[in-house]
């Protein structure tokens, strides 16, 4: 074995970037443009977060996308304390806080919080969406609102 690979195969894994399906894009488009896009539906006006193919409230295909203001509360969240097999990547960040952001548009969304130490954060407090750099995609995460 060389020593470049030796090197290599000590070097900390990449995180995982996600796969962009085309009912995705367009999210993906948004983040790259500092921008928090979530669907609506045409027929029934129901916002809804993750991107789908249709409106989970009454099925239908007629959906577009509006700007959110990134303005949320945390709803719920967890403090990641070990790295399981899938996120070594995430290894030298623990703990880390994993949450269910409710927006002002009303659609929740899973996102990380950042820009405080865990234990203080609580549920319904304030934060808003930045976005971080990660391998070539823009991702969502969310950090104290004053
Ligand atoms: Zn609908």
């Amino acid at each position: 074995m060389s020593k470049e690979s030796t090197a290599s195969s000590k070097a900390l894994p990449s995180k995982p970037i996600p796969d962009v399906f085309t009912y995705t894009q367009q999210f993906w488009e948004g983040t790259a443009k500092n921008e928090l896009l979530i669907q609506v539906c045409g027929s029934c006006q129901y916002k809804q977060w993750y991107p789908r193919t249709l409106c989970e409230n009454c099925g239908e295909r007629n959906l577009s996308w509006t700007k959110s203001s990134g303005r949320g509360t945390i709803f719920t969240f967890t403090i990641i304390q070990e790295v399981v097999m899938n996120s070594p990547a995430f290894e030298k960040e623990i703990p880390y806080a994993l949450s269910i952001v409710e927006l002002e548009e009303g659609v929740r969304m899973v996102a990380q919080v950042v820009g405080c130490p865990p234990e203080h954060i609580k549920t319904s407090m304030p934060v808003e969406a930045f976005f971080e750099k990660i391998n070539g995609f823009s991702v969502v995460k969310f950090r104290p609102r004053h």
